[in-house]
């Protein structure tokens, strides 16, 4: 099979590979119909995740099963299905809780060795393992560019504003207009907010949140803390989103909201330490709370959301391409020529 390969720092081409097959009761193979480069990738794509040569990319997928296990309870050849862009046991302590993103024995798809040696969703098959808890059956009503988010970007959004304890009337400042802080916008508005704010240096990006009913603030020609404060009568928002994943933009999003506000980071840290202000955290009895996005809570109730009209998440793609293309599509993505591109195999 085709499948997208990491080659090198910034360096990505789709080569053929051996097709996966099921080794185990508890997987599905699943033949890709659609998937998406995810910001992510870019983490790998610049060397931050510590990838070999060859090894699969894509975390960001649907499609059809192909074969089930005798193990697997929920799905059977033909089904549509959208995957989580990690497994969680399903079974230890943590995901016993609820945690799926905190399971002891979690593996993500399309990082290589380093991240658990699953396949990549950049390419024709995958095998997903414990199917039947890391996948959804997609409802009929929902296309493939409607549901290929919710194992990853869009949950991140739904997560990512139910962290920030939106509430009626609110105002929400987010930082970052990329794939992961326009969905958090349109997951913002499930709660009910009376503004929410959206800052980016991309005028595009921020064209897009403005259509999705955000107010944007170009960080390159004002200070969005400022901007912030001075349209909140001096106090802040009430919470914030950060959805970048650099100390700076984490550094706003601590610093643009009002006393006993809350700040949700769901950017990737690019650094492992910087200085955290505790000061600042006492003073204003803030809360903050980051992670990695709790996927399997979430793809439920998004795929009813998306088939009851109520979110359309699809309204982000700007690109879509071949999976034979992926080279050229990583190079668009990563200078932000594209808002959020779709491959099909
Ligand atoms: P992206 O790189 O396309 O978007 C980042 C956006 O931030 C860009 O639009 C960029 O212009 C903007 N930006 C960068 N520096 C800025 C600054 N100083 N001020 C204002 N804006 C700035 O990526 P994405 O797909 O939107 O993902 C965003 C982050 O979320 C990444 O770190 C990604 O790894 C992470 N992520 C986390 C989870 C999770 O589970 N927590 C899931 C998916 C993605
Ligand atoms: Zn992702």
């Amino acid at each position: 099979m085709k499948a997208l390969t990491y080659q090198g720092v910034g360096e990505v081409k789709v080569i053929e590979v051996p097709k996966p097959a099921i080794k185990r009761p508890d997987e599905v193979l699943v033949r890709i119909t659609l998937n998406a480069i995810c910001g992510s990738d870019l983490h790998a794509y610049h060397g931050r995740v510590p990838m070999s040569a060859g090894e699969l990319l894509g975390h960001e997928f649907v499609g059809v099963v192909e074969e089930a296990g005798s193990a697997v309870n929920r799905f059977k050849k033909g089904d549509r299905v959208v995957t989580s862009f990690f497994i969680a046991c399903g079974h230890c302590a943590l995901c016993r809780k609820g945690n799926f993103n905190e399971c002891v024995n979690l593996e993500t798809f399309g990082f290589g060795a380093v991240l658990g040696s699953l396949g990549g969703g950049q390419s024709e098959y995958v095998v997903v393992p414990l199917a039947d808890s890391s996948m959804e059956l997609i409802p009929d009503e929902v296309s493939d560019e409607q549901a290929v988010f919710v194992g990853d970007i869009l949950s991140t959004g739904l997560f990512a504003a139910e962290r920030a304890e939106i509430r009626y009337g609110d105002t929400v400042a987010i930082i970052g207009a990329g794939p992961v802080g326009l969905m958090a916008a349109m997951c913002a508005q499930l709660f009910g907010p009376a503004r929410v704010f959206i800052v980016d240096v991309v005028d595009s990006r921020l064209e897009l949140a403005q259509e999705l009913g955000a107010i944007p603030i170009n960080s390159s020609k004002l200070n969005p803390i400022e901007a912030i404060l001075e349209r909140t009568g001096g106090v802040g928002a009430d919470s914030s989103i950060e959805a970048v994943g650099a100390t700076a933009t984490v550094d706003i999003a601590m610093r643009c909201v009002r006393g006993g506000g809350t700040v949700s980071v769901v950017g990737v840290p690019a650094e492992f330490t910087a200085d955290f202000p505790y000061y600042l955290f006492w003073e204003k009895a803030l809360t903050f709370r980051s992670g990695r996005c709790n996927v399997q809570r979430y793809m439920r109730p998004l795929l009813d959301l998306i088939a009851a009209g109520r979110l359309h998440p699809e309204k982000i793609i700007s690109h879509r391409m071949k999976l034979a293309d992926a080279e050229e599509a990583y190079k668009l993505f990563d200078a932000r020529k594209a808002t959020k591109i779709v491959l099909t195999p």
